[in-house]
């Protein structure tokens, strides 16, 4: 099956005052039409920077990427409003993404009156309802406003507006982390559940680790702008390969995964993304560091069969 989206070496960098911030920095990867890539790292990892590149929403540095074979850096503008059609996005914070004085028909709308997408109003408040009933939010609450709603309630129409358009790919950009734990699970089957009958394709974005663990097929774990870990969610779980993956797995504190696996403590800060220094971006905090960590950058490797590893080290620590 071909892909529906292509990334090839792309590159974000940005200018600051301090030198240029690396956000994301040789990314590569596909996702098949249908399935799910999550995207996991700590907040400043480029994860978001990612997701807005593909939207086409941040110029990339360089790199390409591709959506259905066809180049989304560089578009021209009429192929633009295709592809923001095709491409959407849901947000985190469905508070802040929301505007306060629309009601909820009139969100859900808003993307198709932008797209001119009905000529009637009578079509568009058909297509409002559906899209209501599509995300659980009950028809009376139709003309309420976003603020007499819960997270969860808030986070649907979020998820409307993004359905709106009746898009193939959606960058799901941590949709879950401002929600309450117990309101997440709903959101996430929610996701599924729309994924599997409209046959979407997402990237989800997260700094959770747990989060993505079942909605995902290949899992991708970035640290400072780079690829660490690349490989099937199931394997990425079961044969964790990467010294900062094993980190952020041991810190989920999830008996279903591995109550015998010891939470690894990582040692100082997340070092700056500006004016990265040579050798593994981990270096610093990683506790199998050597010498050789500080001088060569790890590539990417194909350490077993769709199972990628940026890591001097990886056989040694692992046995292979
Ligand atoms: Fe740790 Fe070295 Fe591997 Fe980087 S290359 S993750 S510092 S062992
Ligand atoms: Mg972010």
């Amino acid at each position: 099956m071909k892909p529906l989206l292509e990334v090839k070496n792309l590159k974000k960098y940005f200018s600051t005052p301090a030198g240029q911030l690396h956000a994301v920095d040789d990314v590569t990867f596909n996702i098949l039409p249908g399935e799910t890539l999550g995207v996991v790292g700590e907040s400043g990892c480029g994860k978001s920077t990612l997701g807005r590149v593909i939207l086409n929403l941040l110029p990339a540095t360089d790199g390409e990427i591709y959506f259905e074979d066809e180049p989304i850096v560089g578009v021209k503008r009429d192929k633009l409003m295709q592809l923001r059609r095709n491409i959407q996005i849901i947000f985190q914070d469905p508070f802040s993404s929301l505007d306060p004085r629309m009601t909820v028909s009139e969100l859900i709308s808003e993307p198709l009156e932008t797209f001119k997408i009905y000529k009637s109003k009578s079509e568009r408040i058909k297509k409002v309802e559906s899209l209501m009933d599509t995300v659980g939010l009950a028809a009376r609450l139709y003309n309420t406003y976003p603020h007499e709603l819960d997270g969860g309630r808030r986070q649907r129409i979020g998820i409307a507006r993004a359905l709106a358009l009746d898009p193939k790919f959606i960058v799901c950009d941590e949709p879950v982390s401002a929600l309450d734990v117990s309101i997440q699970a709903q959101i996430l089957n929610l996701m599924q559940d729309i994924q599997a009958e409209k046959g979407l394709t997402y990237i989800f974005i997260t700094h959770n680790l747990s989060v993505v663990k079942h909605i995902s097929n290949d899992i991708l774990v970035m640290y400072l702008g780079k690829m660490m870990e690349k490989s099937e969610a199931e394997d990425l779980f079961n044969n964790t390969l990467h010294p900062y993956s094993k980190a952020l797995l041991s810190a989920i504190p999830d008996p279903s995964i591995d109550n015998r696996r010891k939470r690894i403590l990582l040692k100082g800060e997340l070092t700056s993304p500006i004016n990265p220094k040579p050798g593994c971006r981990f270096a610093v905090r990683c506790p199998y560091a050597k010498q050789q960590c500080f001088e060569v950058e790890p590539e990417l490797e194909e350490v077993l069969p769709k199972h990628f590893v940026a890591c001097h080290l990886t056989r040694e620590i692992n046995q292979l």
